[in-house]
């Protein structure tokens, strides 16, 4: 008798969490590992909002919340989306989850039956594919090109459509490019959706982390038609060096809204009470903590582009958001678990091998890590790529 169900035995484990924790094993056996891995910030989360935490605590907020999230955070949060994101979404359209990869995870199930065909544009977060094939339905993967700094055009949209497809995944700032999309790229990708009907599930987790002129859109700003047709996914993870947190967010219109909250009131129910209070902290306070971090994270990635593009045998993209190189290999004619894994053995240094993401001709470094860190880090992969 097979004890595990059919549409989970598939799945695999999360790739990029199981090399950052070998990496971690190494570095707890004493060895000198450049960790280029990390998929998180490494700033500490803001000290005024682990005290807002802290407070609840001590005031006795330790129990259930609304499933959705305390009203107070979803009113900050329709006010920020109003603000900043020029969309009105109720309180009641907005529903807190446990970290954004849960909001995703919720979005699909809510919204993808058995057979539907879930368009993801490839390269693409690990976590995607196998929350589409959990709850059944189909990942349909469009390749992008690194000439089109890896995002899908709308054309490319159309020509992966199938009667079948219920949704497209859209990730602004891209992990693992880097690659933002423009107001008229998204609106196009819309247009496409809005002919028949396609829900986008617009995932903006890195909405902050955007560097030079790259400017943040979100989806469903663009159009009340689209608005109709899009989810909202965002956290706190990445802006606020919460990740431990784990708060996310989805924002849809009510129908959805409504299924989501139904979703979690039978699963996880609200997510942490005290941690809701420090989300409203981070919302409400001042925002300049965040600024700091972008210009630091913006002085890596000018010095990991400068160093990259002297380097032979590979190639990148200028990543516009988020934290991340994706580094083509093809050149090397090695794929990318063999090269990262050679990497990381001969040369210590931790990386995530593109084939997480669907492409093998690639591998993806973090700049969510200290300057040093970072310079001995290129420093080696200058001296494998010499040698390859
Ligand atoms: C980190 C990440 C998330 C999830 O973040 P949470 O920690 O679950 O809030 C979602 N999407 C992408 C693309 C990410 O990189």
């Amino acid at each position: 008798m097979d004890f595990i169900a059919e549409t989970i035995a598939d799945l695999s484990p999360s790739l990029t969490l199981s090399i950052t924790s070998q990496a971690k094993q190494m570095r707890e056996d004493g060895i000198d590992v450049c960790g280029l891995a990390a998929g998180e910030p490494d700033f500490d989360t803001p000290q005024h909002i682990k005290n807002a935490a802290i407070d609840a605590l001590q005031d006795g907020e330790t129990k259930y919340t609304a499933v959705a999230g305390l009203k107070a955070l979803r009113m900050g949060l329709a006010k920020k989306l109003k603000e900043e994101n020029q969309i009105n979404y109720e309180p009641d359209e907005i529903v807190v989850n446990c970290g954004a990869k849960h909001s995703c995870f919720n979005a699909i199930m809510a919204c993808c039956d058995a057979g539907d065909e879930v368009i993801i544009p490839s390269p693409y977060w690990t976590s995607y594919p196998e929350m589409v094939n959990a709850v059944g339905a189909k990942p349909v993967f469009a390749e992008t090109k690194q000439e089109n700094n890896w995002k899908i055009t709308a054309e490319e949209f159309d020509n992966a459509m199938t009667g079948s497809t219920k949704m497209i995944i859209i990730n602004s700032p891209n992990n693992p490019t880097g690659a933002v999309y423009t107001r008229e790229e998204l609106a196009a990708i819309g247009e496409v959706a809005a002919s028949e009907d396609i829900l986008i599930l617009s995932d903006e987790i890195y909405e902050k982390l955007v560097y030079g002129e790259s400017k943040h859109v979100s989806m469903a700003s663009i159009s009340d038609e689209i608005r109709r047709l899009t989810i909202t996914i965002n956290g706190f993870s990445k802006a606020y060096s919460m990740t431990g947190w784990r708060l996310g967010y989805t924002a849809a219109i009510k129908e959805i809204a409504d299924a989501i909250d139904t979703i979690q009131s039978h699963s996880t129910s609200n997510p942490t009470t005290f941690a809701q209070f420090g989300a409203i902290a981070a919302l409400t306070s001042d925002q300049s903590e965040i600024d700091d971090m972008v210009e630091e994270y913006n002085i890596r990635r000018q010095y990991v582009l400068g160093r990259l593009n002297t380097i032979a045998n590979i190639s990148t993209i200028e990543p516009e958001g988020a934290f991340y190189f994706l580094i083509n290999i093809e050149k090397t004619g090695i794929k990318s678990v063999n090269f990262s894994e050679k990497l990381l053995s001969r040369m210590q240094v931790a990386t995530i091998p593109g084939v997480a993401f669907g492409n093998d001709q690639t591998i993806r470094i973090s700049y969510a890590t200290s300057l040093p860190i970072i310079k001995e880090g290129l420093d080696r992969l200058e001296e494998f790529c010499r040698a390859h």
